[in-house]
């Protein structure tokens, strides 16, 4: 999908916000949603979005919406750092499959990163529900 274009309201995301979909969730205020990603890059990989901007990238949101979400991000990475010790965060977002975007509702990836174990995005299996749910209420304890 082109870096523009509609957005599409049955995305996997906007299901996750309308609770159409199951996911881990991590946190949530009223403009936003963290949760963990089922295909994670490393252990405590999330992903935040904005629960009503219908934004497909960066190139579509309010500035309002994009402050909103990284005011989370900036929350979720700091919990993050203080529940699992990571050597680092790497903070990505894609726009436009070309760039790698695979769901194109507009969200931020925090991947914390430990020395020597990172898969590449979208490379991942499947998570282990329970592995991940437990991660996600260990980073829940920092909020
Ligand atoms: P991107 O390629 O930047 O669009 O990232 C989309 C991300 O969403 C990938 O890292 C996927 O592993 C992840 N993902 C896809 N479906 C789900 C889902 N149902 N719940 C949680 N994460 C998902």
């Amino acid at each position: 999908m082109s870096i523009t274009g509609n957005y599409d309201t049955d995305n996997i995301f906007a299901k996750i916000v309308r609770g159409d979909m199951p996911c881990v969730k991590v946190y949530e205020d009223e403009h936003t949603l963290a949760f963990m990603d089922v295909f994670p890059q490393s252990r405590g990989h999330m992903l935040v979005i904005h629960k009503r901007e219908q934004a497909r990238n960066l190139l579509d949101v309010s500035t309002d919406g994009l402050a909103q979400i990284m005011n989370s991000v900036q929350k979720l990475a700091r919990a993050a750092e203080q529940a699992l010790k990571p050597d680092g965060i790497i903070i990505t977002q894609f726009n436009g499959a070309p760039a790698g975007q695979t769901v194109f509702h507009l969200h931020f990836h925090i991947i914390p990163k430990y020395e020597g174990d990172l898969k590449p995005h979208a490379s991942g299996g499947m998570a282990d529900m329970d592995a991940l749910a437990a991660t996600a209420d260990l980073i829940k304890t920092e909020l």
